[in-house]
């Protein structure tokens, strides 16, 4: 296998898969054929938090840090039941609160922070979610991911939230080689056409859940890895099925032994 990366970030070098043609593709080639591959298979995808206005949106994502979507969406359902606006939560004591979040991860900040928001909105912005993202950054609890999904779930807004698992696929798909989330999120802005951030940051989402497993990667019958991934990725999985193809043989060897 002779895969090369040129200098240049902007371009990858695929060459030498069994499946594929040498060929240069610049990091929009792929973001293009990637997109396509994207609205094939999710062409319409939901928000999977359940939500009814950019409150309880703002509230669910918030919620949603460390814990999975559907843990979210099954304590949101007495939670927003208690309180859907920000006045009304504001009154909730925050011990009710953190009863009926309890069952997420990092309940007892997230309760106090999702109090103190509710307050904030209240006080600020006269009860309203603003549609800007410096304000929603600077609400106790609203990081700038959290303040991306409102500014584009909740309003329409170009954004294009980047959390861990985009940052892994878009540096295992070759677009971007970013070391922060911050980074990775400017690389995709560059490489995907302005209209399809909402869709894309979910569609990436989905692909992610449904078919990336933490172990066992087979880039040769992936979708997108199996022409896409970048030189580095390529190497480090040869070299991980090696190793399990070693130790492999070395147990064979000492069952064979006993
Ligand atoms: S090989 Fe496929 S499944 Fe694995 S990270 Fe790449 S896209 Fe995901």
């Amino acid at each position: 296998m002779s895969t090369k990366r040129l200098r240049s970030p902007r371009f990858v070098l695929i060459s030498t898969w069994p499946w594929g043609h040498p060929s240069f593709m610049t990091r929009a080639e792929k973001a293009k054929r990637i997109g396509e591959i994207l609205d094939e298979l999710y062409p319409q995808p939901p928000i999977p938090l359940r939500h009814e206005n950019p409150f309880t949106l703002l509230i669910a994502v918030m919620l949603s840090a460390q814990t999975t979507d559907k843990k979210v969406n099954e304590v949101t359902k007495n939670l927003f039941a208690a309180a859907s606006e920000p006045s009304a939560m504001a009154k909730l004591p925050e011990a009710s609160i953190l009863e009926m979040i309890r069952t997420v991860g990092l309940a007892p900040t997230k309760a106090r922070n999702v109090r103190r928001t509710s307050e904030l909105l209240v006080e600020r912005h006269g009860g309203d979610v603003p549609k800007n993202l410096e304000q929603l950054e600077a609400l106790p609890g609203v990081g700038h991911k959290t303040a991306s999904v409102v500014m584009c779930q909740a309003f329409g807004e170009p954004a294009f939230p980047v959390d861990t698992h985009i940052h892994r696929l878009a540096a295992r798909w070759g677009l971007s080689r970013g070391t922060n989330v911050k980074q990775t999120e400017a690389d995709l802005k560059k490489v995907f056409p302005r209209d399809t951030w909402i869709r894309r940051h979910l569609q990436i989402i989905y692909f992610g859940r449904d078919h990336c497993p933490a172990l066992g990667h087979d880039l040769s019958t992936c979708r997108i890895c199996g022409w896409a991934a970048s030189a580095k990725r390529i190497r480090e999985e040869a070299s991980k099925k090696h190793s399990r193809k070693r130790k492999g043989a070395r147990l064979q060897a000492t069952t064979q032994q006993r």
